[in-house]
């Protein structure tokens, strides 16, 4: 992977055909660094939100230790990747045959699931091991963020007893997890979801090794401004704190976004204008699901080695493919005199991004750069903004 300074120099030196994606690993440190080091529990990283083999190294060099891992193929991963890594599989409706190659062949010992059937299914997989974590996974709301959770998986409270008691018989240790959705935009999420534990908990009246708030640690976009990382954290562990368990239970979180958000960006060249309508070499089918599907506006600058003193206008993009849907509404804000030929750096799309990405119609590239200047600032500049700041051009 070559190394540039910054998303302009490289867009100005190579003039790139092909969208490229620039990867910031100081930024991916930091975030790692920063959670460890401040979530009052374990922290274990969301394979899925970002699976690059690079990430992953860089991860376990600052401190990630854990991997929370969704199928046999990132269990296979990691193990290949990060051979001293722990991994726990927390897909809660896991392939017999995934479960026992995870368990003998890649030393799993922690294994999630919301039914009696999974539970069972797990013990014929491993044979009836007696090493097992065992988490049951609790439904909880996904009403503070911005993608749910909350209807594919999880145990309601009122059918939990059975299955923790189930569980607690089978399991070495016994874990409670749970996830509030995806970019939680308040800490109530992870306050109301406790509340649900501690009911579940009661009624069950079994001893809980392990609390594994799960994912869902918001990263900030244009329009999206969580509270610092900090609140979730402070909220997350005096509700931890009060809870009916023992002294020596565990915290665990599983943070995908909030680990590799920032980690990379990608450059886009703009192929056609038509009004405000960009048509760019990327999209829906490539890095760009969530700006497509989900309508996210995420932080873009044009790459101009001389800056001009256009005002700011809003557009939106189409992508390379030959499909309608292929479309991010944005609004994305830019330089009123943009035009075809310019590049324009896309940011924040470390994760989810990257990982989405499909060859459709035959677009797309894995052309990769390092850069090591700062990540684009996430601030949505507004509809008013006069001129073109020096930072953005
Ligand atoms: N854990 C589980 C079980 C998940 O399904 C996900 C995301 O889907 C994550 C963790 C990571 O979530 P996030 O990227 O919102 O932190």
């Amino acid at each position: 992977m070559a190394e540039h300074h910054s998303a302009l120099g490289l867009a100005t030196a190579l003039r790139p055909v092909q969208p490229v994606t620039l990867v910031r690993p100081h930024a991916a440190r930091r975030a790692a660094t920063f959670f460890t080091e401040k979530f009052p529990g374990r922290c274990m990283y969301a394979v899925k939100a970002n699976p690059s083999p690079d990430l992953l190294q860089l991860l376990w060099e600052s401190g990630v230790t854990h991997y929370d891992v969704a199928s046999i193929g990132e269990v296979r991963l990691v193990s290949r990747t990060l051979p001293q890594a722990t991994l726990c599989f927390m897909h809660p409706v896991k392939a017999e045959e995934a479960i026992a190659e995870a368990y003998f062949t890649h030393g799993v010992r922690t294994f999630s699931l919301d039914t009696i059937e999974e539970l069972e299914k797990i013990m014929r997989a491993t044979r009836g091991a007696e090493d097992l974590t065992l988490c049951v996974r609790l439904r909880v709301s996904s009403d503070l963020s911005k993608l749910s959770l909350a209807a594919k998986f999880g145990a309601e409270l009122d059918d939990v007893k059975e299955l923790l008691f189930a569980t607690r018989q089978a399991a070495d240790a016994l874990g409670i997890c749970f996830h509030v959705g995806s970019q939680a935009m308040s800490p109530d999420a992870y306050a109301n979801a406790m509340e649900i534990v501690r009911a579940a908990i009661v009624e069950a009246s079994v001893t809980v090794d392990v609390i594994d708030v799960g994912g869902g640690f918001p990263s900030t976009y244009p329009g999206m401004e969580p509270p610092p990382l900090e609140r979730y954290f402070d909220a997350i562990h005096r509700a931890f704190e009060s809870l009916p368990i023992s002294y020596s239970a565990e915290l665990w979180a599983e943070p995908g976004r909030a680990l590799c958000a920032e980690y990379s960006s990608l450059i886009v060249r703009v192929e056609k204008r038509r009004g405000t309508e960009l048509y760019i070499n990327d999209g829906a089918y490539g890095a760009l699901f969530d700006a497509a599907h989900m309508g996210w506006r995420f932080p873009v600058k044009r790459l101009r080695e001389v800056p001009t003193a256009s005002p700011y206008e809003a557009f939106s993009f189409y992508g390379p493919t030959c499909d309608d849907i292929d479309h991010m509404a944005g609004p994305f804000l830019l330089p009123a005199d943009i035009q075809t030929g310019d590049y324009i750096e896309i940011g924040m799309l470390g994760a989810y991004g990257a990982a989405l990405r499909t060859a459709f119609n035959g677009f797309g590239s894995d052309e990769t750069h390092i850069v090591n200047d700062e990540p684009m600032d996430t601030l949505y500049l507004g509809d008013t903004h006069e001129s073109e700041p020096d930072r953005v051009v």
